[in-house]
Formats: structure tokens, C-alpha cells, sequence
């Protein structure tokens, strides 16, 4: 059992001014794995301060002794792996390969990049007879989900110290001792204190405290568009700055040209990771009606081949969702895909055989989906797939676009003049060709309601900065 009740304040672990707690499940197993703190305002108000008063120095630090902390940082982070993976597993349900990479080696990547971009990067511009400086923002307020326990936090962490700001972070409840690792990791990396403070507790309490603090200047939040909108709300009334990173319903494009069993494969890496908890999961998938039987055999041949089961099986490709609530939603999705006419072809409501014990759904085909039903509007954070097929390039970006959303979106064609013009009708934040590997000095961000702001690289760096003009004579 672990049993972590304190916050990370100021450099030391301590005792929260509460005494309520919060049991964290395994999702594989529903047992307890360990409890924390439910924080209280009095907890925020102290981290706060120590993230104010570590502001005055950390923002006066150069960039060279920024670099060596980022990386002093990923030595840390490297020595630390087995917990990380081991942890992920335990509180998300992540197969174990999985909680290796991507989900520990993204963050990792993270702190690297940081660095790296801080080698080069301008914070002073000269234009006409002006300097213009871009400085700290202040003091950051991090709000995290639970489906990259790791990698959430470690993009905005690795930014803000990269710029020269402070945080106060808030791990999601449903997967708070990963986070907890990484604050015993900037300890032991030196990071001054003050400069990163975690706080555990509830969104209500401890998220609501962050977006209407006085005395944080930005808020950084990933998470569910109806907290979101309740963030900037909050956000407004001392006129902090917000970025926000939503959900997503990003539709994959597949090209008449392509070779199908590799659109197959890319669609089920893109779609089930994570067991589809993925912000910039693949959730729409839009098939050529001239192969839409092909493609469809062959991805239901495939899908059935994927080991589903306990996420510590190294073999394991799908393991549970991360909890009851994301359990039923998913059940919930199934049941209305069926009620509004889709086609199931596999999978469907209920466990699969044998994993009762665990949040574990079935792995789920639709065919027969049309633009207007729910299953390809609304985001369902579980592993189910629904197909919707084009007569001619024009309809498939059509139907791409007809969303409030605009994350992600996925190209798979031969043709690489076809695949970069249809990536460039797509409205979307990140679009990836084929099999096309990570980035990490790329923007990470929505366009429409999936979020304001960037992360990763040079560009969430930008974000904890401010800019200064001085006019000079
Ligand atoms: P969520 O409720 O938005 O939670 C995200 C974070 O916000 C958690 O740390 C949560 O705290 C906190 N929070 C909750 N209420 C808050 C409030 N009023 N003010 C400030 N912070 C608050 O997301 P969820 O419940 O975990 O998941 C719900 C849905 O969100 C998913 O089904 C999915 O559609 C979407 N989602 C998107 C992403 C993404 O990467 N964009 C990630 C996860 C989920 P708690 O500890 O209390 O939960
Ligand atoms: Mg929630």
C-alpha cells in the first residue's frame, strides 16, 4: 500500500492542513494500491507562496543554468524509470510496454527538448529603435488528466522551468503517485525550491483554487472541454492567461492507394493505444467505399489477434480502462452506436471473456456509421472504432472537418503529393502522414474546441513568457 498523504512544498513533503484522503484504484483489479491527501485551499495558498516567492530568483536565472537543471532533471528521470513505468502500470492500467514507450520515454523527451530549445532560443528580438524581451510569466498553475500521468505533467513542468516560471501542479486523482515520483525527482536534480510544487486533491477544490487564485498568473490545463470552459471562466475574473488542451475526435483519412494492411495496422496503433483514452486518439475513420470491405476484414482479422488482458504482461496490447466512470461511458457509447443503426462487426457491450475483475472493454468495430451519429461526433475515450466510408477525396475531408473539434488527424495514401494536400485541408493542430515518427520540437494543440495554446518545444516554452517592448531614445 502507499500511503503518500503529503504535498510537495517549498522542497520538503508535508503534511496537508486536512485530514481527508483519497483511495487510488487499480483499474486491472479495482484493489487499493495506496491513498493521498484530498488537499485543501489552505494547501494551495502555501504552495502558491513558495511558488511566488521562488519566482524572485528563478526568474533571474540564465538560460545556461536552466539548460543544466533540464538535463540534470532527465539524468534523474533516467534513474528513476523502472518506478515510473511500474507506477504507470499500477495506477493507469497501461500495458507495461506501453508505460515504457511512449508514456515514460515521451517525458523523458520532454526535458531533453526543453533544453535544447533553450540553447538557441531568442529572448531578446531588436526591431526599429526597440528591444523586445520575452520574460517568466510568473507563477503557473498546472492542471493534469490521468491517461499520460507521466508525460502531462512532464511537458508543462520541462516549459515553464525552461522559461523561467514557477508552478504549482495538480495531478489527477486517479493517478497521483507517478507525479509524486517526478517531484522526488526534481529533489534529487536540485531544482531549487519553490520553483515546482505539487498539491493533490480534488479538481473541484484544488483546480477550482488554481483558476480563480489571485496570485497565479496562467493556468495550463489538459483535460474534459466542460472543465475547460469552467477554467477560463474562473480564469477571467483575475484576467489570467489560459491554455487549454481538450479532447479531440480526429478522423483518419485512408487513400484508395493504400496499402491495406498497413492502413489496417496504422488505424489500430492510432485508434486502441492507450485503450483509446488518447486525446489525439484516431476516432473517426474514413474509408474509400471501393475498399471498405477489404479493409474492413482485414482490420476485424487483425483486432481479434491484439492481446487484451493484465497491463504487467509484457505481450499485452490492450489492458482496462482507467475506471468505472470511463467503463460505463465507454458501455454507454456502445449501446447508442447499436441504438442509432451502426453495424457491429466485433467486440461490443460488456467484458471480455474472463477479465471481470478488471475496467477491461471489448475492442469494438462499427461499420455503417454516418457523420450525424453520435459515435462519430462525441469523443468516447475507449477502444471503439467507428467506420464511415467517402465516394471521392472532397466528402472524406468533408466529413474529416464536420466536428467542433480540430486536434489531430491521420493521412494514409501512397501518394505523397495526395497525402500532404489532403494533411493540408484538414483543421486540425497536428496531422500525421502514415507511419511518420514523434516530434518533439513540434506545436502540440487544437484549432476549434479542442484548446487555445500550444505545447512542446519552442512553442510551449512561448507560453510561460511574457513579452516587454523598451523603446529606447
Ligand atoms: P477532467 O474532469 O477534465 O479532469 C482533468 C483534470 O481536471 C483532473 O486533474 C481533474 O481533477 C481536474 N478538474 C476537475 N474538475 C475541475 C474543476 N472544476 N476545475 C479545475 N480542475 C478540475 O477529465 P476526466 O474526468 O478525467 O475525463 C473526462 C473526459 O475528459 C474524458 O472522457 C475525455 O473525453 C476527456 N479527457 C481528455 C484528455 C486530454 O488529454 N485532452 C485527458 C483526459 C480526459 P480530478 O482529480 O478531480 O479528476
Ligand atoms: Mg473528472
Amino acid at each position: 500500500m502507499l500511503n503518500r498523504t503529503q504535498h510537495f512544498i517549498n522542497g520538503e513533503w508535508i503534511d496537508s492542513t486536512g485530514t481527508e484522503t483519497i483511495e487510488v484504484i487499480n483499474p486491472a483489479n479495482k484493489k487499493t494500491i495506496g491513498k493521498i491527501s484530498n488537499g485543501t485551499i489552505q494547501d494551495l495558498n502555501r504552495a502558491v507562496s513558495a511558488a511566488r516567492n521562488a519566482f524572485l530568483s528563478f526568474s533571474q536565472t540564465t538560460r545556461e543554468e536552466r539548460i543544466i537543471l533540464l538535463n540534470k532533471i532527465a539524468d534523474e528521470f533516467e534513474k528513476r524509470k523502472k518506478d515510473i513505468v511500474d507506477t504507470i502500470t499500477l495506477e493507469l492500467g497501461s500495458p507495461i510496454a506501453h508505460s515504457e514507450t511512449p508514456q515514460y520515454s515521451m517525458a523523458l523527451a520532454h526535458y531533453r527538448q526543453a533544453a535544447k530549445e533553450l540553447e538557441d532560443f531568442e529572448f531578446v528580438e531588436y526591431k526599429n529603435h526597440t528591444a523586445i524581451y520575452k520574460e517568466p510569466i510568473g507563477v503557473s498553475g498546472l492542471i493534469t488528466p490521468w491517461n499520460f500521468p507521466a508525460n502531462q505533467a512532464s511537458t508543462k513542468i520541462a516549459s515553464a522551468i525552461a522559461a523561467g516560471s514557477t508552478v504549482v501542479l495538480k495531478p489527477a486523482q486517479l493517478t497521483p503517485f507517478t507525479a509524486m515520483i517526478i517531484a522526488d525527482i526534481f529533489k534529487s536534480a536540485g531544482v531549487p525550491d519553490g520553483v515546482f510544487n505539487l498539491v493533490n486533491g480534488s479538481g473541484r477544490v484544488i483546480g477550482d483554487g488554481i483558476s480563480s487564485h489571485s496570485d497565479i498568473d496562467y493556468v495550463s490545463f489538459t483535460g474534459s472541454g466542460n472543465v475547460g470552459k469552467n477554467i477560463s471562466e474562473n480564469a477571467a475574473k483575475t484576467i489570467k492567461k489560459v491554455s487549454l488542451e481538450l479532447g479531440g475526435k480526429s478522423p483518419l483519412i485512408v487513400l484508395e492507394d493504400c496499402d491495406i494492411k498497413k492502413a489496417v495496422d496504422i488505424t489500430l496503433s492510432k485508434s486502441l493505444f492507450n485503450s483509446g483514452q488518447v486525446c489525439t486518439a484516431a476516432a473517426k475513420i474514413i474509408v474509400p467505399e471501393s475498399i471498405h470491405d477489404e479493409f474492413t476484414k482485414v482490420l476485424e482479422e487483425e483486432i481479434s489477434k491484439l492481446p487484451i488482458g493484465n497491463p504487467q504482461n509484457k505481450d499485452t496490447f490492450i489492458g482496462p480502462l482507467v475506471s468505472e466512470k470511463q467503463y460505463n461511458q465507454v458501455q454507454e457509447y456502445i449501446d447508442t452506436g447499436i441504438k442509432e443503426g451502426a453495424h457491429l462487426i466485433i467486440g461490443g457491450k460488456g467484458h471480455p471473456e474472463g477479465l471481470e475483475e478488471g475496467f477491461y472493454a471489448r475492442p469494438t468495430i462499427f461499420t455503417n456509421v454516418n457523420k450525424n451519429m453520435t459515435i462519430a461526433k462525441e469523443e468516447i475515450f475507449g477502444p471503439v472504432i467507428p467506420i464511415l466510408t467517402y465516394k471521392d477525396i472532397g466528402e472524406a475531408i468533408e466529413i474529416a472537418n464536420d466536428t467542433i473539434y480540430g486536434l489531430a488527424g491521420y493521412v494514409v495514401g501512397s501518394d505523397n503529393n495526395l497525402t500532404q494536400k489532403v494533411a493540408s485541408s484538414i483543421r486540425a493542430g497536428r496531422i500525421t502522414i502514415n507511419n511518420a515518427s514523434e516530434d518533439y520540437s513540434a506545436p502540440f494543440g487544437g484549432y476549434k474546441q479542442s484548446g487555445v495554446g500550444r505545447e512542446w518545444g519552442k512553442y510551449g516554452i512561448e507560453e510561460y513568457l511574457e513579452l516587454k517592448a523598451v523603446l529606447t531614445e
